[in-house]
């Protein structure tokens, strides 16, 4: 059975979508079979494996819509070594669309549902916010990946989400959990980030993964070579934190 993780953070340019890629092609790299779900309509997560949004036929949106399955949709990225299910701009209009319809926050797991036997991990990648995109993430996932940045107001953004997260597990989906949160950005330089790192750990437990993502700068040039850091520079340090993270959610689900 595929496990399912959403990647989420209702606040904007915290890492998820780097997390999404490079965890994605961490995985494969040790052998995983692996499916990246792009759920945002900026589409950076299917630009940053290899895959030309503006040239898919068929996206994430036509299976929300049930148009296609997710087998007719995917592609699958030679560079990378996983498949991606793929988003553009057309995605923005599924959320008023789904308004209507029946089921409309199961969408996504359905359709999972018939392509689980070709995965060990499902990674989805969530838009910036606690919309029915996201909703249909979380719906369909096994478990939720928190990346955040080690800030001064993280612990209260966080709080909002573990909020989310528990009205989707008391009423819509009995399997969902907070996996982990993943430091990301990480600059053990600044006292402010080492005190919040601290604290998380003191709040959460063992729910903050050990693996901490330093800021490195071969992460953030990697998408505009259409690459996750972890293929575009292996050997960088940005690379092997999440190389060793792949490794540390594989070692988790054991
Ligand atoms: P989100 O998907 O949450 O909006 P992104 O993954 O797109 O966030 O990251 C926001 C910006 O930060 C991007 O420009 C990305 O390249 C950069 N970035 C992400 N993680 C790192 C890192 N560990 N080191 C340096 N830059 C990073
Ligand atoms: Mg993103």
């Amino acid at each position: 059975m595929a496990k399912i993780f959403c990647v989420a953070n209702q606040k904007g340019g915290v890492g998820k979508t780097t997390t999404t890629v490079n965890l994605a092609a961490g995985l494969a790299q040790i052998g995983q079979r692996v499916l990246m779900v792009d759920l945002d309509p900026q589409g950076n997560a299917t630009m940053g494996s290899g895959v030309d949004k503006r040239k898919l036929d068929l996206t994430v949106y036509d299976v929300l819509l049930e148009s296609a399955s997710v087998a007719e949709a995917r592609v699958h990225s030679e560079k990378c070594g996983y498949d991606v299910l793929g988003a553009n701009r057309e995605l923005t209009g599924a959320e008023i669309e789904l308004v209507s319809l029946e089921r409309r926050e199961k969408r996504l797991k359905q359709a999972l549902a018939a392509a689980d036997a070709d995965y060990d991990f499902v990674l989805i990648d969530c838009p910036p916010s606690l919309s029915m995109l996201t909703l249909n993430g979380l719906c369909a996932a096994h478990g939720v990946v928190v990346p955040m940045q080690c800030e001064y107001f993280a612990l209260e953004g966080v709080t909002d989400l573990v909020n989310t997260i528990k009205q989707v597990h008391a009423n819509l989906n009995k399997d969902l959990e907070i996996i982990g949160l993943l430091r990301v950005m990480f600059d053990p330089r600044i006292t402010l980030q080492q005190q919040v790192s601290e604290q998380l750990k003191g709040h959460f437990g063992d729910k903050v993964f050990t693996t901490v993502i330093p800021r490195n700068v071969r992460l953030a040039e990697a998408p505009s070579y259409g690459l996750p850091g972890v293929i575009f520079d292996p050997s960088s340090k940005g690379a092997q934190a999440f190389i060793a993270f792949a490794r540390e959610m594989v070692e988790r689900l054991q």
